[in-house]
């Protein structure tokens, strides 16, 4: 590079600037991987790799449905990315808006909010689209104002805590009508989600109700609503029909071909007509893209996924790269040409290596491989020692399937630490009984002081409905 007329000798030239959106599966692996690689050039100024996610942890979310059991403590769900990623600048905000062509991110923080200097821009080199998906619904009546997802720890917990409250409001209320709209439980979605998370909520109020002088375990109503004509696709159809046999045997009402048509007033309402008063109704229909896509002039797939080559850049674009759910990735390995590699967890952590050392290999002018992986199976738990597994063709169920099931997250969830702690927690749970107290209160916690304070009266039982 030749120097200024003015002779100022060239400085160090500016290092890459690699911004990472999301820190979920895909962001965090990536970020891991590429401060692993570029270690010498983080440390010396060439390199530097910033990480926008609006939550400061990844969320292991195969553990979700056991956090909602009580069988994982929240805190260990999640993995501090401040720590493991502790050579990246980590950004606590909101990707709004990618300029592509101007290479920079508009993003909003806590900061932004708070001292209304608007957002920030974030120019970067590098781009990896990493923010996943978010919960797919559908025009249901009632469904934006009644429904809950099951995506977040946040969710997870708050559902565990609603559970046990509506059996403590069953147990007090003197009105039938509120007592059997309490202990019904409407899940909408037979994926991995829906089921891991009615069966282990329903393992874990089953062992709950013992502990209530008048509530019996089968005056509870759990209700499995799918709109194909199979549950669990992920583990293949036979396994799928015994993971319906196990929750009819438990007296889970599941039914296939129907869908939610409604819920207003708080009653859902079936396409084969039955009607379910209840203040429970769990939506995991599926998953859609983030909404963040949509603002990144990247081109987009019919079902808004960002078009990617299997080298896991997008599309006839530069320095733009994307894996997870986010991502449309040609799957190599199906037997029909045009396929995409399904959104599961599975595929982001490969495709999150894939892409850390694409995008190396790329800074450095050396070739690109494509990412190829064929699909291995799925595990899913159907509550404390009971499952099912479809892996490499080995089909498995009941409890050797949920000793696998525990078996493989062990192994998967990131670091020793976690793995460490989550081993301790399921040991204790084998010694011990379970937890069967719900602190919903957690979610307010300034509200026994506001009443101390007189800000708001203490509600009377006219409002405890
Ligand atoms: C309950 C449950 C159980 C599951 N079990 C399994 C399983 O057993 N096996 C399996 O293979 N898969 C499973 N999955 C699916 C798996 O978790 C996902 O496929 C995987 O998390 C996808 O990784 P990702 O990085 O693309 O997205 P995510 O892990 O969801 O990460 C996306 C991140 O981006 C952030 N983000 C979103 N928008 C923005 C923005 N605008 N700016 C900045 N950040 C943003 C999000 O907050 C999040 O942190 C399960 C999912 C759920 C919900």
């Amino acid at each position: 590079m030749a120097s200024d007329s003015g002779g100022t000798p060239p400085g160090p030239p500016p290092g890459v600037r690699i911004l990472v959106v999301g820190g979920g599966y895909v962001g965090m692996y990536t970020a891991l991987r590429l401060q692993r690689k570029l270690k010498q050039r983080l440390r010396s100024g060439e390199a530097e790799i910033t990480v926008v996610t609006p939550d400061p942890y990844m969320t292991y979310q195969p553990f979700l449905p056991e956090a909602a059991a009580g069988s994982i403590s929240p805190r260990h769900v999640v993995v501090p990315l401040r720590r493991v990623l502790a050579h990246c600048t980590i950004v606590v905000g909101e990707a709004r808006r990618i300029d592509h062509t101007k290479r920079t991110a508009t993003v909003t923080t806590l900061a932004t909010a708070e001292d209304g200097t608007g957002a920030v821009e974030i120019p970067y080199d590098e781009l990896v689209l990493a923010p996943g998906s978010v919960s797919r619904t559908l025009p249901v009546p009632g469904l934006a104002e009644h429904g809950v997802g099951f995506k977040t720890i946040e969710e997870a917990i708050g559902l565990r805590n609603h559970v046990i409250e509506q059996m403590d409001i069953a147990s007090a209320t003197r009105d039938p009508a509120i007592r059997d709209a309490a202990l019904t439980f409407v899940f909408v979605g037979g994926g991995y989600a829906g089921v891991e998370a009615l069966a282990e909520l329903e393992d874990m109020a089953r062992y709950t109700a013992r502990y209530y002088h008048n509530i019996k375990a089968e005056d509870l109503k759990w209700i499995l609503v799918e709109a194909t004509g199979r549950i669990l696709p992920e583990v293949g159809e036979s396994m799928g029909r015994y993971a319906v046999r196990e929750l009819r045997g438990r007296n889970i009402d599941v039914r296939l071909d129907t869908r939610l048509e409604s819920c207003e007033d708080r009653i859902a309402v079936l396409s084969d007509g039955s009607r379910f008063p209840t203040r429970t109704l769990v939506w995991t229909a599926g998953v859609k893209p983030a909404p963040l896509l949509a603002h990144t002039g990247l081109p987009l797939n019919e079902r808004g996924r960002l078009v990617c080559t299997a080298r896991l850049t997008v599309e006839g674009t530069e320095h733009a790269w994307a894996a997870g759910d986010a991502a449309a990735v040609p799957d190599l390995t199906a037997s029909e040409p045009g396929r995409e590699t399904a959104p599961n967890a599975q595929h982001a952590v490969r495709q999150a290596k894939v892409l850390a050392d694409n995008l190396v290999a790329a800074i450095d002018g050396r070739p690109l491989k494509e990412y190829r992986h064929s699909y291995a199976g799925s595990v899913a738990s159907l509550g404390l020692h009971k499952g099912v597994a479809h892996v490499y063709g080995r089909r498995l169920k009941g409890y050797p399937a949920w000793l696998m099931h525990r078996t493989y997250h062990l192994s998967r969830v990131p670091t020793f630490n976690r793995k460490a702690r989550v081993l301790a927690e399921w040991t204790l749970a084998g010694l011990f009984k379970r937890e069967i107290v719900s602190l919903g209160s957690l979610e307010h916690p300034r509200a026994e002081f506001e009443i101390a304070a007189g800000r708001h009266p203490r509600p009377d039982d006219g409002d405890c409905q």
